[in-house]
């Protein structure tokens, strides 16, 4: 059976490349009927937090990533005692007592040569109840045979050989008696079923050294599937610099879930039919696979994210789902009304805005009691044709229904009876309406806004 998992650090918001591998491992997994499996990799307990796990949590929810299983590995650290324990008695690991300035010496020699840093490997004759007896503080490290060159078939990136002469004997549990990711990633990733390890090309240097500790424990070695980073518009490593990165970034500017997993798919993978960009997750499940995953980087584009928002804000939700995301943005910004209405908002305005922050104030028209005038809307508003258009419309709105047809006749009568040019006709109203000279329709405001708050808003701009 395929088992894919998902192994995010909580040490800081889910980002979007660790969101795409997220959703690539998921996708796997669903579309070849496997398991996946969510895997916090908490062991290093100074930088982990709960915080930051609940929230890496919230975010792949509202992604729609589901898991099967779910662990934690500050929870099974006798698991890995047990695992080092075995590792020493079968000779493949051993106590090391070197102090870090011992260590920090030995690197700086290598610098001073000119030679990569390896661990000398002095201490590969302790043994560990001579150090537990002298009660010295002691790492565990891994013995990595000489002259080896790991060779393993990337599912992404092809065959790949690195020398283990490229690293020396590494650290497997730390002097504080708490493992080390490249141990504990091999236990977990074997006991949990594994059979496809897909992450970031940065684990590609510690790929060796899991197989190393695959052998060494007698484990089946998994496929592994190292997905190209995903670069900036300068083309370098996405991160901070390039601003918003963080999917809760994302979320809080009201990107939907939907065009977020969309959008991050295409993100180095190329859907079979060329030319299409929108699917929905059951299709992507059903057309995902590892074969159509380029092997170099992907450029994010923001642009590009925020227009396929806009597809789905404008095309794909239903105005029932739209209502229901847009409502708690509405709500956060003061505005009261009930679904009926902004049902009907959204019926005539859904293509005004690409993000639902957007729709705040795209949609304040409709929503607030008195806007706000613009400098350029007062100075419109202060015209003496303004004041003829607005009382105009007063009256003839008397006894009459409100709607967009009806202020278009009034706004040919008025060219009729009163000389008004048509483009200062709606520029007033718009003035009025919304305190700005853009934004939606005025025919649309006209069509949704009940009338006594369009009546109040004309006379206000009256005084
Ligand atoms: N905890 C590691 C990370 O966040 C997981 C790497 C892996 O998938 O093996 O980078």
């Amino acid at each position: 059976m395929v088992v894919s998992r998902f192994a995010p650090s909580p040490t800081g918001y889910l980002h979007l490349g660790n969101a795409r591998t997220a959703i690539f491992s998921y996708l796997f997994a669903r579309h070849h009927g496997g398991k996946f499996i969510l895997r916090i990799e908490d062991t290093d307990r100074e930088r982990s937090s709960k915080e930051f796990e609940e929230m890496l949590l919230r975010d792949l929810e509202w992604l729609g990533i589901e898991w099967d299983e779910f662990y934690r590995q500050s929870e099974r650290f006798d698991i890995y005692k047990e695992y080092a324990q075995r590792l020493i008695e079968s000779g493949w690991a051993y106590p090391c007592v070197c102090t870090p300035e011992e260590l920090e010496e030995e690197r700086k020699k290598a610098e001073e040569k000119g030679i990569p840093y390896r661990y000398s490997g002095k201490c590969r004759h302790m043994n560990l109840e001579d150090v537990k007896d002298k009660g010295i503080p002691y790492t565990i490290r891994f013995k990595v045979p000489e002259g080896e060159v790991i060779t393993f078939e990337d599912l992404i990136k092809g065959p790949i050989s690195i020398s283990v002469d490229d690293f020396g004997d590494f650290v497997i549990v730390r002097s504080d008696g708490s493992p080390v990711y490249n141990f504990v990633v091999v236990v977990d990733d074997a006991l949990m079923g594994v059979s496809h390890v897909i992450r970031g090309e940065d684990h590609i240097p510690n790929t060796p050294k899991q197989i190393l500790i695959y052998r060494a424990l007698g484990f089946e070695v998994p496929k592994f599937a190292h997905l190209p980073v995903i670069l900036g518009p300068d083309r370098s490593k996405l991160s901070k610099r390039h601003g918003a990165v963080s999917v809760k970034n994302y979320r809080e500017e009201g990107f939907l879930p939907q065009a977020m997993f969309n959008y991050l798919c295409l993100l180095g993978w190329s859907p079979p039919e060329e030319g299409r960009e929108v699917y929905s997750k059951e299709e992507l499940i059903k057309l995902f696979d590892l074969k159509d995953v380029n092997d170099s980087p992907a450029v994010f584009d923001a642009q590009k994210l925020r227009w396929m928002n806009g597809v789905y804000i404008r095309e794909v939700l239903s105005l029932e789902e739209l209502a229901k995301e847009l409502t708690p943005f509405l709500e956060r910004a003061g505005y009261s009304f009930d679904k009926d209405y902004l049902l009907k908002v959204l019926q005539r305005a859904r293509d005004a805005f690409e993000t639902l922050s957007e729709a705040v104030d795209r949609l304040k028209p409709f929503f607030v009691d008195d806007v706000e005038y613009s400098e350029q809307a007062k100075g419109i508003l202060e015209n003496q044709t303004a004041m003829q258009v607005l009382e105009y419309v007063l009256l003839k709105l008397e006894g009459e229904e409100l709607s967009g047809q009806k202020i278009k006749e009034i706004a040919k009568m008025a060219q009729k009876e009163l000389g008004i040019k048509p483009k200062d006709f709606w520029h007033t109203l718009r003035a009025a309406l919304t305190g700005e000279l853009e934004g939606v329709g005025v025919d649309v405001l006209c069509d949704v806004l009940p009338k006594d708050r369009f009546i109040k808003r004309v006379e206000r701009a009256l005084k």
